[in-house]
């Protein structure tokens, strides 16, 4: 598949990026990750907003204009053929000799472009299970940064235990999944962790909440802790690609009945209509 490396789009496979580089060796720099329905690229200028700030946020001198930058995209989902694809995309600190400090150098620039990341159609219609797990990362996790090791680790221990997600926590309170906004249902209430450094502001949750303000749903941003995450009406995830996923179990506790309930349901309906209809600049 088709990938750009710092001004050349080159095949995927490509060997591409060198052994001091800054993401390779440190996972210095950050990331998006942006779904393109049917040629339009879904909340763009949300996802290019959140990338320019996690690269201030950690003082990554990316100063690209942004129509430019823009424009690489498009050029991207262009050459990749496709009208449905993730493209992936990082900015890292650069090439230079191995040495924590930073180097007098250009940021790195990578995108990838896929076919969508696929998520079992049953999960999403039959819901999806989840772990507990505690959340072991560090204190600025608005920022999308590539050191994603915690992630990586509690995710691998939900696949082990034959679930699609492990939901973290810190004192008690749910912060999210390791890849996902976490939200309960209560009294046909959408509740969720309010924005902090601990969390992500997830993209697909800024379109949840504008959907439920939509269709007057109260969308209560307040901490969960983990028995009113067992006694939930609902529990669902959302993410850029999970969209808006079901979760039906919890370690070995049923959420409700066992199966989604309707304003999971209708969510999911209304954040695909999204999808489908979405012009983006
Ligand atoms: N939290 C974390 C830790 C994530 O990695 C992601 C995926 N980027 C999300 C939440 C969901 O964010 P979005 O809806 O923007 O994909």
């Amino acid at each position: 598949s088709v990938a750009y490396f710092n001004g050349t789009f080159v095949d995927s496979n490509d060997p591409v990026v060198p052994i001091d580089e800054r993401g390779h060796q440190f996972g210095d720099g950050v990331y998006e990750l942006i779904r393109i329905y049917n040629s339009k690229p879904f909340m763009l200028e949300e996802h290019l907003d959140r990338l320019y700030m996690s690269a201030k946020a950690i003082a990554l001198p990316f100063d690209q204009e942004r129509e430019s930058f823009k424009e690489i995209i498009f050029q991207l989902i262009e050459r990749s053929g496709l009208d449905n694809l993730d493209v992936y995309m990082q900015i890292t600190r650069g090439m230079a000799p191995r040495n924590h400090l930073f180097p007098d150098a250009p940021v790195s620039i990578s995108m990838t472009a896929k076919p969508f990341r696929s998520i079992p159609p049953e999960l999403r219609e039959k819901g999806a299970k989840a772990i507990l797990h505690p959340d072991e990362r560090w204190m600025n996790c608005y920022i999308k940064s590539l050191n994603l090791l915690p992630n990586i680790l509690a995710k691998q221990e939900a696949h082990k235990a034959g679930c699609l997600e492990a939901i973290l926590h810190r004192d008690g309170k749910l912060t999210e999944g390791t890849s996902t906004n976490v939200y309960v249902i209560k009294d046909s209430r959408i509740q969720t962790t309010p924005l902090s450094r601990h969390i992500l502001a997830g993209i697909t949750r800024m379109a949840v909440q504008k959907i439920a303000m939509e269709a007057a749903i109260p969308f209560e941003e307040k901490h969960v802790d983990i028995e009113e995450l067992y006694e939930a009406d609902e529990v669902f995830i959302t993410s850029t690609t999970n969209e808006v996923m079901p979760i039906v179990q919890v370690g070995d506790k049923l959420i409700g009945d066992g199966q989604p309930g309707p304003m999971t349901r209708l969510l999911q309906r209304h954040f695909q209509e999204l999808t489908t209809t979405t012009v983006s600049a």
